[in-house]
């Protein structure tokens, strides 16, 4: 196996006590072999005037979706569900693999190695993991038989997807609730006994509006998490995203069962769902959350640079306190707290040696990030940076990004099939 060591940068490690150093790396079988002076290696990165960070975690999207992209802006909730649904409906498995392709290489030029997906046709997203060399967990959509468009019983889709894909490199898959909305008890148990028997994650969207929250008390006289906690799915397997609307109470039965949180400030803002997740209560429960972009149509791009910085705004401006949701917390969650979330913190979210080496190198000789000082690398991160000042990425120790360049998807005709694909699609 060949060993590779990227010298003369700057490592924003991550680890315990968030080191930030001025050292080599050397990678060695996919993994970080040793941190601080390295020496002979097959290859070497030269990363002078550049910050290396554990690769980014987008914890909540929906990649494929890439191909909605501006199909319903600037409209309700209720007219971007009902545009949504109909062009979802009329997707087929090629653009679906197509979508992911294009979301990975978007994904890839911002620096983020893993993400967490919630969709059908998961098998197709797989391909596209496999040949983008991203890392994926993915969440085979589950929704009640009635609601869906998938053929066959969703969970028992999820089932068969889970037990083609289990154990393969870079892919993590588990099965994935769509909503209280259209998931009854009985199909939130079997999922729940699915990822039990498989010992998987499950993913959720969860509280994400009012009405979802007022029409489920209605219906079952319990708010969607105590009711999640009363049938036996909240646990330490589920990361939901949203969770915007969630009183004090809810926030305790989250941490109490150890479920974790996707929280995706830009998605909630643009679809203006109004109630913005407690954070502040949150941290102060020691609930793990996560950031993620949510899909396409809702954010309008997988940026996990942009993502962490409205986080940050959208708190501070949210509590009057501009000392609410530091830099470091934010960072915190797009890399090690998103790796907590995903149970991978022994193997991903850090720069420590073992663990597997998954980074982003960003080159700070950019306007937009001078002068860049050790005191300000982490502000750097959250508050100036951007997607385009990532210059390479590694998954599994690969070079799979190397200036800018993608190395094992062709870019140019990814993206030229996506314009003449989503073209149509949009058009109908
Ligand atoms: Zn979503």
């Amino acid at each position: 196996m060949e060993t590779l060591k990227i010298v003369g940068g700057w490592i924003v490690t991550q680890n315990h006590n968030r080191e930030i150093l001025k050292a080599d790396i050397l990678v060695e079988d996919g993994k970080i072999a040793s941190i601080g002076e390295v020496g002979q290696a097959d290859n070497m990165i030269d990363a002078s005037g550049c910050v290396i960070i554990p690769g980014l975690i987008n914890l909540h999207t929906h990649i494929s979706m890439t191909l909605m992209r501006g199909i319903a802006d600037d409209v309700h909730l209720d007219d971007f569900l009902k545009r949504t649904f109909e062009v979802d409906a009329r997707r087929t498995r090629e653009d679906v693999r197509l979508g992911s392709e294009l979301g990975a290489i978007e994904m890839l030029k911002g620096g983020t190695t893993s993400f967490l997906d919630l969709y059908y046709f998961q098998d197709e997203i797989a391909k596209a993991v496999e040949t983008s060399g991203m890392r994926g967990f993915l969440g085979w959509a589950v929704l009640d038989e009635q609601f869906t468009t998938q053929k066959g019983n969703p969970v028992d889709n999820a089932a068969s997807f889970i037990a083609e894909h289990k154990g393969k490199d870079r892919i993590y898959p588990l099965p994935a609730p769509q909503g209280v909305y259209v998931c009854g008890e009985e199909t939130l148990r079997r999922t729940q006994e699915l990822a039990t028997k498989e010992d998987t994650l499950t993913h959720m969207h969860l509280s994400e509006t009012r009405p979802e929250v007022y029409e489920h008390q209605k219906k079952t006289g319990k708010r969607p998490v105590h009711w999640l906690d009363d049938i036996g799915f909240l646990s330490d397997r589920l990361i939901a995203a949203h969770c915007g609307w969630v009183t004090i109470n809810e926030v305790r039965a989250i941490a109490q069962k150890g479920a974790r949180v996707a929280h995706c400030p830009v998605s909630n803002m643009k679809l203006a769902t109004g109630g913005v997740a407690p954070l502040p209560e949150m941290f102060d429960n020691n609930v793990i959350v996560g950031l993620g972009t949510d899909g396409s149509s809702s954010n309008n791009g997988l940026d996990m640079f942009g993502e962490m910085k409205t986080c940050a705004l959208l708190h501070k401006a949210h509590r009057w306190d501009a000392t609410v949701l530091p830099a470091q917390k934010v960072l915190d969650m797009a890399t090690i707290d998103g790796a907590r979330a995903l149970k991978m913190d022994l193997e991903l979210g850090s720069i420590e040696a073992g663990k597997k080496a998954d980074l982003a190198i960003i080159d700070l000789r950019a306007a937009n990030t001078t002068p860049s000082v050790a005191e300000n690398l982490i502000s750097h991160l959250v508050y100036s940076c951007q997607a385009g000042n990532v210059r390479d990425v590694l998954v599994d120790g690969k070079l799979i990004m190397q200036g800018r360049n993608i190395r094992m998807l062709d870019e140019k005709a990814v993206l030229e099939e996506a314009q003449k694909v989503g073209e149509e699609l949009i058009r109908g």
